[in-house]
């Protein structure tokens, strides 16, 4: 029996490791879909990031031919500002992401960070620019240093403390039995969604990117853990260019600019009390996701009795 047993059970392993391997797979490549297309143009050089100002230059993009997801799209960050990209679901707004890592090239059109076109570097020194801070922080079976480390090889427990400290971090690694060096994930200590996306941000830190990509980071959490991770987003992203991507518009009220994209074309631009003002699709969104809210907390009240 016990020989009938063992490849089943090694074949039980071999299972599991492939899976957590598809996991790690599925978090690291989230926004790609499919195989990345685009190869480097040959002798490329890196991208130098002095400055580290962004811009869509009329980009016009689809996955397949026939149908266009983005529509001559045009929009500038500054260096060191926040956009946010609001919009119906399906609006081409991870597209933009995926543009932006490079993941796809557009038909028309050209992206430009601190003046070079991204079509023209390296897809290395491109994607080491971003930092992504992902909706669903998947952690990999090892230890918390590890996963804060994923992604610079070589970086020390200084950096790792750092970035834990900034992305307020410390609580849990005083709680963990071997702290640092606790195995985490799914065969390890159990994290919740919260500690999770601190360590999303604290492996950003590590990488400490000119260029942070935010998107939907805080759509699986309670009011109140939101509210402390946004303030968290808010102090790493001083000095940094952000795009945030975001469903709910209380979590980006005070980016510097609002684009609200519609069908791939920006449907209207502006700052959220411009938008507001305008009392066109933010506005109308806004007074939905309000009202939304206010009757979320009448059954969380009802709840508490
Ligand atoms: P959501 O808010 O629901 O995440 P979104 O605004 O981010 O939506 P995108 O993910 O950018 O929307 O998708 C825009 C359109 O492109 C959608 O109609 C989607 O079905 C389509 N699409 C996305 N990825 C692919 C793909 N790999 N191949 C073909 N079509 C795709």
């Amino acid at each position: 029996l016990m020989q009938l047993f063992r490849p089943l059970d090694l074949l039980g392993w071999v299972y599991r490791t492939i899976r957590q391997g598809l996991v790690d797979m599925a978090e690291m490549f989230r926004l790609i879909d499919t195989e990345t297309e685009v190869e480097d143009a040959p002798g490329a050089p890196a991208l130098v990031v002095r400055r580290p100002s962004l811009a869509f230059e009329n980009v016009a993009f689809g996955y397949d031919p026939d149908r266009q997801i983005l529509d001559g799209l045009s929009f500038e960050v500054p260096a060191g500002s926040t956009l946010a990209i609001v919009g119906p679901s399906g609006a081409g707004k991870s597209t933009i992401a995926r543009l932006l890592f490079r993941f796809y090239d557009p038909q028309e059109g050209r992206i430009l960070i601190d003046g070079q076109d991204i079509a023209g570097v390296t897809q290395d020194s491109l994607r080491a620019a971003i930092g992504i801070v992902p909706q669903d922080a998947v952690l990999f079976n090892d230890t918390l240093a590890y996963n804060i480390a994923y992604g610079a090889e070589g970086a020390d427990n200084a950096v790792i403390k750092r970035a834990a400290r900034d992305a307020a971090l410390m609580p849990l690694v005083e709680r963990l039995p071997e702290r640092f060096a606790t195995t985490v994930g799914e065969r390890g200590m159990k994290l919740s969604g919260g500690e999770k996306q601190r360590v999303a941000i604290a492996r950003t830190l590590v990488k400490d990117p000119p260029i942070l990509l935010l998107d939907e980071a805080t759509s699986a959490l309670d009011t109140r853990t939101e509210q402390e991770i946004l303030a968290t987003l808010k102090r790493i992203a001083r000095g940094r260019t952000t795009i945030a991507i975001a469903h709910r518009l209380s979590t980006i009220a005070d980016a510097d600019r609002i684009i609200v994209l519609d069908h791939g074309r920006m449907h209207e631009s502006g700052t959220h009390g411009e938008l507001l003002t305008a009392g066109g699709l933010y506005a109308e969104m806004w007074a939905r996701q309000a009202s939304e809210k206010g009757e979320g907390v009448e059954r969380d009240g009802a709840a508490d009795r």
